[in-house]
């Protein structure tokens, strides 16, 4: 425990991070009352009764909230909620399901927290991944897989690895992370933070309670996350994927010619790492320098980033039909995610591309994909913008509705050694439930094929 734990607290919200709050106050005895504005699953309302847990569903009763010491409030609830606003005005804290996680963590454990616009699940990942093969007593979860409170239900672990969003970190009047990852910012969630500016400021928020004995990670190539360092009093570690100016004096570069990424008896070409392309590049170096960080050898890390799946969805080899190489990038979801999937192809790419546009600029991917993409193919229930945005800059542009014609039309556009790659730079609400159910369509139909 960190801080004085209250006696009666709230949470608002029932996903998994609600529901990890709720159960974690009742493990430790206080009082919890869970609301939920809309329905439970069925697996989470019967959790929250198996712990005798109190809560509503349908609606949000004010009284409720107004007799907590503190409020937990999940990450998918808007700011701008009339029942935040009664909340705030009664004078009554407010907590982030992370905030709640921190006050409850064993003082004597270490947390490492990544957050960042893209590469956070795969940082995540590779870290946890790390930290158990070398043998560390560690628990990952939050913003990915288990809910940051749910993790505290578990025996106590010496490290915590959690994913955090920027939505977690509004609400975290404490939070102070040993190694914080900043992966980078680029435009993406506009629609809720209205400007750059505000959006930069939530994820800086990761660092604002550090101080110099913490360690602040980040890309030293990302513009906008150099422009507020000075608000960090955390040791700075940048991470370089090309070689600076000016070699950092602490952090991690790969070395040219050969990028060679030094450790402390060997050293290992980019070409050794698990996850290819200069973003994975970035993701290796963060997750490797952070474990490191946190006391691991260097030879255990080596092992690990030479040796990690990788994640599904993100960059993911599918099958080799008709010697066409197939890729599932659904989760990219903005132009900065499909910008370092085209980066790192190595081979002509036929690329499929759309679904719900967030106010995306196309024009970055220009250069790209008029070196390497010889096809666009458009799948979503409107593809007005990316015929636009492309016309003229690609040799072929094929307008599908669905999966399976996107996919049996990029078939045929490639060619034997050519890559098919859905990295759809869009929200997937159009056409299917979410990225996981658009790339598991994706995998489906290339396995029709
Ligand atoms: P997040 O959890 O932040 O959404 P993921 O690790 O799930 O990030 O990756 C999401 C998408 O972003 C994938 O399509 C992946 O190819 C791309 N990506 C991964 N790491 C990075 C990075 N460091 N910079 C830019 N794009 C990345």
């Amino acid at each position: 425990m960190r801080t004085t734990l209250p006696q009666r607290i709230a949470v608002l919200g029932g996903g998994e991070s609600g529901v990890g709050a709720a159960l974690l106050a009742a493990h430790r005895g206080i009082k919890v009352f869970l609301s939920e504005g809309k329905t439970l699953s069925d697996p989470f309302r019967a959790e929250l009764e198996a712990a005798k847990v109190d809560f509503e569903e349908g609606s949000h009763s004010l009284e409720q909230f107004l007799r907590a010491e503190a409020v937990v409030k999940s990450p998918g609830i808007s700011p701008n909620h009339p029942i935040i606003q009664a909340i705030k005005q009664a004078g009554i804290p407010l907590w982030s399901d992370i905030e709640w996680f921190y006050r409850n963590c064993p003082s004597n454990a270490k947390i490492a927290a990544i957050t960042g616009s893209n590469g956070k699940t795969t940082t995540t990942a590779w870290l946890g991944h790390i930290l158990r093969q070398a043998g560390a007593n560690v628990q990952v979860g939050g913003n990915i897989g288990i809910g940051a409170g749910r993790l505290l239900l578990e025996p106590d672990a010496d490290i915590y690895v959690l994913e955090v969003s920027s939505y977690q970190l509004e609400d975290c009047p404490s939070f102070k992370p040993d190694v914080a990852v900043l992966t980078n910012i680029t435009p993406d969630h506009l629609d809720r933070y209205g400007s750059l500016e505000a959006y930069a400021e939530t994820k800086f928020a990761i660092a604002q309670h550090q101080s110099a004995d913490d360690a602040f990670v980040f890309y030293g190539e990302d513009p906008v996350s150099r422009r507020y360092l000075e608000r960090v009093a955390s040791s700075l570690y940048p991470i370089y994927t090309t070689m600076p100016a000016e070699l950092p004096v602490q952090g991690a570069t790969p070395i040219p010619p050969k990028y060679l990424i030094r450790t402390s008896n060997s050293d290992m070409t980019i070409d050794e790492l698990a996850l290819q392309g200069k973003h994975n590049t970035f993701n290796a170096l963060a997750a490797g320098l952070s474990a490191r960080l946190l006391q691991v050898r260097d030879e255990a890390i080596r092992e690990s980033l030479a040796h990690f799946e990788g994640l599904p969805h993100r960059m993911e080899a599918v099958a080799h039909v008709g010697g066409i190489h197939f890729v599932n990038d659904s989760k990219a979801t903005n132009v900065n995610s499909t910008y370092y999937a085209l980066e790192s192809m190595k081979t002509p790419t036929v690329l499929i591309l759309g679904g719900v546009d967030k106010g995306n600029d196309y024009s970055e991917l220009y250069g790209l994909v008029e070196k390497k993409v010889k096809a666009i193919v458009a799948m979503g229930t409107d593809n007005s913008k990316i015929a636009a945005a492309f016309e003229g800059r690609v040799h072929l542009l094929a307008e599908t509705a669905t999966m399976e014609q996107a996919v049996r039309m990029a078939y045929q556009l490639a060619s034997k050694g050519d890559t098919v790659l859905l990295s759809p730079c869009c929200a997937s609400f159009d056409l299917f439930e979410n990225y996981e159910d658009r790339g598991s369509q994706f995998k489906a139909c290339v396995r029709a094929l």
